[in-house]
């Protein structure tokens, strides 16, 4: 046994970081031939209603790490999307876009 106490430095799996829903770390732009889109990391725990995922059209359950999108400036019409289907989102791309 060791007695020094090993604190890991890599503390994202973590619950430290549930409650810090807008954390601009978790956001990011990411360019594609739409335009500039705004991705923001949600972890789930502030949703407190169920979206309907663009990419497959399924319910993402509350409480679920998802992906949140819009194009740059229209934060109105923005998606909640799960992670993996936004980041496949070329693969399947909706008609609706
Ligand atoms: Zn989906």
């Amino acid at each position: 046994m060791s007695p020094r106490r090993n604190y890991p430095k890599n503390r994202k799996s973590g619950g430290d970081d549930e409650y810090r829903e807008i954390n601009p770390s978790n956001q990011s732009f990411e360019e594609d031939e739409d335009g500039l889109w705004v991705v923001r990391k949600l972890t789930g725990s502030a949703a407190s209603k169920p979206y309907r995922c663009p990419g497959c059209d399924q319910l993402i359950p509350m409480a679920t790490p998802h992906t949140v999108a819009w194009r740059d400036g229209e934060e109105d019409l923005r998606r909640h999307w799960h992670t993996i289907c936004w980041s496949k989102r070329h693969h399947r791309r909706p008609k609706k876009f």
